[in-house]
């Protein structure tokens, strides 16, 4: 195998450990943070994470203020409101405290609070030319991994198109994984959030911007995650199964930050957009089907004969009857008169370019035929 360059430069330092919530107030005094503003969603608000983290803040001394109103696949309408309330209490440190949605929607104020403008002048890379307020990413779920990565994704409030905005300044300087925290949330967000985490490993292990330092993260993330799923399925106190995907699922987020991600989610986001399906089902659904079309490349089929042994795609499979996954599409409404308009969509989409084999359009029709 030829080693591809590469240039990672670690930005966010990881804490993890049953409890480390507790070093929350010291970990602000580190960075200089004073007034820091807490955004969150309002089921970790009921479930009490924001008043304690509220508790040790002030602890330490620090004001605090939580914005707890941020909403599932956050909009630029998220976005502003948090934005008018970090100004109105005058913010000097941010932490993102919940789910993918929480650490984007903080990763997206920032951005216009320290540059100003709005959301779409950070569409891309490296938009940001003043310094960012430092941030702490607290994960309550094991899922996008976002706590790791520099990007925030962000919906046009009117078109709902997703924007991936990105600079290295967003990145959070902690990223604090206190498994404890994540034993609270549905089953349904638990299977979810797996499913997407364990394809996150395996998307970013064999997409052609893999390279040597990805791939330890993707190996390791897949081997956490894998480890963990069917334990936490059973058992969902099982604390050491939940740090295994909590930690699995950073891992994997460090591998997107260098690799991308591939097929399974360019087919994941038209599903999500014309048939609602939450983002991990749809991920999970068309993950066995990417498998099996990408190993068709020998380079390909050799990693994921890496990473398991036996027929990967099969043991996807299982995963998702494990779970009570859906594993058709047709579960969703989908019929064969949907297929062309979901290929199309799909073949736009902006992780399709880094899938190991490349696609056409036809190719994204006979993955939904045979997922149907
Ligand atoms: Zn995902």
């Amino acid at each position: 195998m030829s080693l591809l360059p590469f240039d990672h430069q670690p930005r966010t330092r990881l804490v993890f450990g049953n409890g480390t919530l507790t070093r929350v107030g010291e970990l602000v005094r580190e960075f200089g943070g004073t007034r820091v503003l807490i955004v969150s969603d309002p089921g970790i608000v009921k479930a009490g994470y924001t008043a304690r983290a509220v508790g040790y803040l002030t602890e330490a001394g620090l004001l605090s203020h939580v914005f707890g109103e941020v909403r599932e696949n956050p909009s630029t309408e998220d976005v502003d409101q948090c934005v008018a309330i970090a100004r109105e209490f005058g913010a000097d440190f941010i932490i993102g405290l919940g789910g993918g949605s929480s650490m984007d929607t903080a990763k997206g104020c920032n951005f216009i609070l320290t540059n100003g403008g709005k959301m779409h002048d950070y569409w891309g890379t490296g938009k940001a030319t003043k310094p960012m307020l430092p941030l702490i990413a607290i994960p309550t779920t094991a899922g996008t991994g976002s706590e790791c990565q520099s990007y925030a994704l962000i919906s046009d409030a009117v078109t709902h198109v997703k924007m991936a905005c990105g600079d290295p300044k967003a990145a959070a300087k902690v990223a604090l994984l206190d498994p404890e925290l994540t034993v609270s949330q549905p089953h349904r967000v638990t299977v979810c959030t797996g499913v997407d985490a364990l394809s996150h490993a395996l998307e970013t292990a064999v997409t052609n911007k893999r390279n040597a330092y990805s791939s330890v993260f993707s190996r390791e993330g897949f081997k956490l995650c894998h480890a963990g799923f069917s334990r936490v399925l059973r058992d969902p106190t099982d604390l050491e199964a939940r740090g295994q995907m909590l930690l699995g699922a950073a891992y994997s987020g460090i591998a997107i930050e260098n690799s991308m991600l591939g097929a399974a989610h360019s087919c994941a986001n038209p599903l999500t957009a014309k048939f609602d399906v939450v983002h991990g089902e749809a991920v999970g659904v068309m993950l066995p089907h990417i498998i099996r079309f990408n190993a068709a490349l020998p380079e390909i089929a050799a990693i994921y004969e890496s990473y398991f042994d036996g027929d990967l795609a099969d043991r996807i499979s299982e995963l998702l009857w494990e779970a009570k996954m859906p594993r058709q599409i047709s579960h969703y409404g989908v019929t064969m008169a949907d297929l062309p308009a979901l290929a199309e969509m799909a073949l736009k989409q902006w992780t399709a370019q880094f899938n190991p084999r490349p696609l056409s359009q036809e190719n994204f029709a006979a993955l939904y035929r045979a997922a149907l």
